[in-house]
């Protein structure tokens, strides 16, 4: 399968790693890709300390591209980018290019303008992934994986014990799909909870507050949550 991996943090680096890792293609989308490439500093929220181009070096089978380009290439697409700049980004890919596509939803709508702790933006009575699904009518958008920290993501066995992920989405056989990446991941059937449509996305990323409030708490983000009676 040929993934486009729309973000070059940390999030997109480690799902593109790990996808590579399964035996699909991917590349990963970014602004500008000479830019992205000459970069040495950090960017962006929680920016990897390494930059772009050494990262690149260590896994020469992703590629890059415009975001643009990879969303027209890619036959599955990963919205692995800031939640406030994340319709931005999806415009900028073109909506010509998530016509009938699955979009996997994993960003949050964090908003540090403010400080310390963030702020969810929308929230309560909408969701980044409902917001992306209006705005996008021809994607199939499946929010899931982003209630955890994004090494778990991609390795649930980081976690002892047995622990959930959500799934929402008004698709079905774009949820059925988006299931069978998380059990190449390593996800156990019985640990993927599908929370029904995309509205239940605003649950999903309202568990942010206080998972950042546990990663301070605990001083590592190696934990996930597991439903009891699920
Ligand atoms: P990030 O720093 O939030 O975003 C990086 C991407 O955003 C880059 O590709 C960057 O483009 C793009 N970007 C930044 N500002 C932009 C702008 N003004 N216009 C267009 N694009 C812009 O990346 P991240 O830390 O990897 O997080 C990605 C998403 O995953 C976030 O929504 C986060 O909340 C969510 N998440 C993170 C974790 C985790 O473990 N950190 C866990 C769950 C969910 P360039 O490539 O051009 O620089």
């Amino acid at each position: 399968m040929r993934y486009a991996v729309l973000g070059t943090g940390t999030v997109g680096r480690t799902v593109a790693e790990r996808l590579v890792s399964l035996g699909h293609d991917v590349v990963l989308g970014t602004r500008d890709p000479a830019a992205t490439l000459t970069r040495t500093g950090a960017a962006g929220t929680g920016a990897p300390a390494v930059p772009y181009a050494v990262w690149q070096a260590g896994h020469p089978r992703v590629g890059l591209a415009t975001f643009a380009e990879a969303a027209r290439t890619g036959e599955v697409l990963v919205n692995a980018t800031g939640g406030r700049v994340s319709v931005e980004v999806l415009t900028a890919a073109g909506a010509e290019h998530l016509e009938g596509k699955v979009l996997v939803d994993l960003a949050n709508p964090l908003d540090f303008s403010g400080g310390w702790p963030p702020v969810l933006d929308p929230a309560n009575s909408d969701s980044l992934g409902e917001l992306i699904q209006r705005t996008f009518p021809g994607a199939r958008v499946v929010k899931t994986l982003n209630t955890m920290n994004c090494a778990v993501m991609v390795d649930p066995a980081r976690v002892a014990g047995e622990h959930h992920v959500f799934l929402s989405g008004d698709d079905e056989e774009a949820k059925g799909s988006v299931r069978e990446l998380l059990h190449s991941f390593g996800w156990p059937p019985a640990s993927i909870l599908d929370l029904g449509g995309i509205q239940t996305a605003r649950g999903a990323e309202m568990l942010l507050p206080i998972w950042l409030t546990l990663m301070g708490r605990l001083g590592h983000a190696d934990f996930n949550f597991h439903v009891q009676g699920a």
